[in-house]
């Protein structure tokens, strides 16, 4: 932590009441499996786990108090009405003792992606703390800036939604000087009932943000007019493929299966940057990195010779070899729309190989669910995938756009299984690319891994 902090100014900032002795901690703990000593531990309640339960033992353990929302014995303790919520605040007292700028993101599409790469071309400039992994939830944005520490100088958080009103709060908690707010699709569409809430659910990190931050948009995006006029006073770094008056124009795109290379426009100068993985969406992502960088004050020259290599994260447009050398791209780690037609789009790059598209279910999608899975198999067939293969009833509407798009060498395999799929695609040699994609609850990497190499 940043530095250590009283109990009584812990209770203050939380609105809550100490009882007992007044104490310094050098930390806050939600884990009661952890080291406690000197730390304050924060009784979450949780579907499967009640940190009340686990008071006693923190304290007999070293915690020196715990902050608690029912009837506890343990003392010190700071009693609040909602732990959670206190969490969040406690992490917002952190972040205001932070000096540094901290970078916010959101979006539907690319945030982890987007935050790892900011965090590595950051790091060769000063010390980051980023988000771990995936934690964007109310409970992981507070750990996440608890974990500041004397020697960061930036702070890179993602910030994620299941349910309307989240972003608000994560917002309130982060108080970004920059927000980058990647894209709006029908993920999660389940909760937010139209692209219309979730481009308001998204826009509440800048509006939650500093005044003066600066907010990176997408200015491709059906939602970005609607985001303009909500930024207030803040000022906007736009990117786009499609209009030269964002404040980073990608003029041209050339695109191969190991990469691409793009012609930046910049306040009247022009840039190169060359990406080794292909993907239009690495692009897009390369672009918010890059402006982000320019918020932060650093050069956009500088910046686009650092961006050569996209984030490879494990499921994520991960090339591999199948037993029987046919190219396997993994994309199985999630998947929303607005994802599957970007892997559509780097699976169409292989001109010279059959194209598969083994697809699962896309989840949370509410009644938009059929018409979605058709609007994805016309894409695959309009993009001349040559095979498409679904698993399971929702996936196989695909198969339903793909069929009524096709032309008359494209094939649709419906499939009930993964294994009836496998028997299909064991066979496929190297003159063949699969793309394996669906929601994680599809669990598409039994494929991949049946396949494997
Ligand atoms: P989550 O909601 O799971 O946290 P996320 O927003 O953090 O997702 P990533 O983990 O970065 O997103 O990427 C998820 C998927 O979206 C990957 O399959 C990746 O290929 C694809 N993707 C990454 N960036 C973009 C983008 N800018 N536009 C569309 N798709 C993208
Ligand atoms: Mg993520």
């Amino acid at each position: 932590m940043l530095q250590k902090l009283k109990l009584s100014d812990i209770a203050n900032v939380v609105g809550g009441r100490l009882i007992g002795q007044d104490a310094v901690v050098m930390d806050v703990s939600t884990d009661s499996r952890e080291v406690l000593e000197q730390k304050l531990f924060v009784a979450l309640v949780g579907e499967r786990f009640n940190g009340h339960q686990f008071t006693d033992l923190v304290m007999q353990q070293g915690a020196t108090a715990v902050l608690v929302s029912e009837p506890v014995t343990a003392t010190p303790r700071i009693e609040v009405e909602d732990t959670a919520q206190a969490y969040a605040l406690i992490g917002r007292m952190v972040r205001r003792l932070f000096t540094g700028p901290v970078v916010a993101i959101t979006g539907s599409n690319g945030k982890t992606s987007v935050k790892d790469w900011l965090a590595r071309v950051l790091s060769e400039h000063g010390q980051v703390l980023k988000t771990q992994s995936n934690l964007n939830n109310q409970i992981g944005v507070p750990k996440t800036l608890l974990n500041l520490s004397a020697a960061d100088q930036y702070a890179v958080i993602e910030a994620g939604t299941s349910f309307p009103g989240e972003i608000e709060k994560l917002g309130q908690t982060i108080e970004a000087d920059v927000v980058v707010l990647t894209n709006a699709s029908g993920s999660h569409l389940l909760g937010f009932g139209s692209i219309q809430g979730i481009a308001i659910e998204k826009g509440m990190l800048f509006e939650t943000a500093k005044p003066n931050a600066t907010v990176v948009l997408n200015a491709d995006d059906a939602s970005y007019d609607y985001w303009l006029g909500r930024v207030g006073e803040r000022e906007v770094r736009s990117f786009s493929f499609t209009d030269p008056s964002a404040t980073l124009y990608a003029k041209t795109v050339q695109e191969t299966v190991s990469g691409s290379n793009t012609t930046l426009v910049y306040r009247d100068e022009t840039y190169r940057l060359t990406l080794d993985r292909p993907g239009k969406h690495h692009i897009a992502n390369a672009m918010a990195v890059a402006l982000a960088m320019t918020a932060l004050g650093f050069a956009l020259i500088d910046v686009v010779a650092q961006l050569k290599h996209p984030e490879q994260v494990p499921g994520r447009m991960e090339l591999l070899t199948s037993k029987n050398e046919a190219v396997v791209i993994n994309d199985c780690y999630n998947a929303s729309p607005k994802s599957v037609e970007a892997a559509i789009d780097v699976l169409a790059l292989y001109a010279n190989q059959t194209k598969w598209m083994v697809l699962g279910a896309l989840g949370e999608l509410g009644d938009q669910e059929t018409a979605i899975h058709l609007g994805l198999g016309e894409y695959a067939a309009q993009s001349g995938i040559e095979h498409l293969i679904t698993i399971g009833p929702i996936a196989a509407h695909a198969g339903e756009g793909f069929m009524q798009t096709k032309t008359s060498e494209q094939q649709v395999h419906p499939c009930q299984t993964k294994d009836e799929a496998l028997a299909i695609l064991a066979a496929l040699n190297s003159e063949h690319v699969i793309l394996v994609k669906g929601s994680r609850s599809a669990r598409m990497e039994d494929i991949v891994n049946a396949l494997k190499n």
